[in-house]
């Protein structure tokens, strides 16, 4: 194959040149941009740390990690973590492996809770100002957590500062999963549509039992995780087109997608500011404007 103007040992020793290679295919016209970007992850669990692995791995500029657990022998049955992990903060022990796969990436980890109130300040004023740029916020928000309190947390950060976010989660019995993009104003946000389980007004907790042990396959969490990074890198690199929401039946191979618009009665005041945004700006468009 044709490698420009890199000689052969370049190219085999340059994990970098095989990601350029999209661009000279003509799959993405700006790779290098990928350098220039900060992404947060929420839960480095199953699906988190999976997909930070892929961004690292993709020459991201930085990545901001949450998580307030710890690695535990349970979760071995994942990808990522390794048995002398065990009993290190998730963050931390995600921060040590991601570092050595790509030391060009700046890593920064705060093993806290997200929905508390003091850290929950923390966590909004990180997305406005930690991106890759001191004083500039993140250019996306990934939320890999596993319980409804933690994504409205994200959701509530994200639709204060701006800032398109993707959610993700696995079903309970490991053979269903879902991302969803959540552009404030322009598609429904996490409070718009809520899931079917919290209008049916069921509580989570009542589900969720301690002790109880939900399935999980690394398989499910591998791909859900390769959808997230798929689609972040497709929305941030513009290439391809981007599903507001779409689905994995495991047993059935089934992928569902939909467009998600945004609830005017959303329960989410900065959500309503952000469709009313949207609104005027679409309004001052020319009519014939494509999105790219
Ligand atoms: P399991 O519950 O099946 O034992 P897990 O707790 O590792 O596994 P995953 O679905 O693999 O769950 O990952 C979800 C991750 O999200 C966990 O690492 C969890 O610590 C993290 N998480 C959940 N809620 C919050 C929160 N409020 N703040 C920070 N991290 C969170
Ligand atoms: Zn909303």
């Amino acid at each position: 194959d044709n490698n420009g103007d890199m000689s052969d040992e370049v190219v085999h020793s340059n994990p970098y040149s095989r990601l350029m290679a999209l661009k000279r295919m003509g799959i993405v016209n700006n790779y290098e941009k990928i350098r220039k970007l900060c992404i947060t992850i929420v839960g480095i669990g199953g699906v988190g740390s999976v997909a930070a692995e892929m961004l690292v791995r993709c020459g991201i500029g930085k990545i901001i990690l949450f998580d307030y657990d710890q690695v535990e022998w349970s979760n071995m049955n994942r990808l990522f973590y390794q048995p002398r992990h065990i009993g290190l903060s998730k963050v931390e022990a995600a921060g040590l492996t991601l570092s050595s796969i790509n030391p060009d990436v700046i890593i920064e980890t705060h093993h806290m809770d997200i929905t508390k109130v003091e850290t929950y300040e923390f966590f909004l004023d990180s997305l406005e100002t930690s991106g890759l740029t001191f004083g500039h916020p993140v250019d996306m928000v990934l939320s890999c957590v596993d319980n409804f309190e933690a994504r409205m947390a994200i959701n509530s950060a994200c639709n204060e500062k701006n800032i398109t976010w993707f959610e993700s989660g696995v079903a309970e019995n490991a053979v269903s999963g879902h991302i969803q993009m959540i552009v404030p104003g322009k598609t429904a946000c996490f409070a718009c549509a809520p899931p079917l389980m919290v209008s049916a007004g069921i509580d989570e907790k009542s589900i969720k039992k301690e002790g109880v042990c939900a399935a999980s396959l690394p398989t499910t969490m591998g791909i859900i995780s390769g959808f997230l990074v798929q689609n972040a890198l497709k929305k941030l690199l513009q290439f391809g087109k981007v599903s507001d929401y779409l689905g994995y039946m495991a047993l059935t191979d089934f992928f569902p997608t939909m467009t998600l618009k945004p609830n005017p009665f959303c329960q989410d005041n900065y959500c309503k500011i952000r469709q009313d945004e949207y609104k005027l700006n679409e309004k001052q468009q020319p009519p014939d404007n494509c999105e790219p």
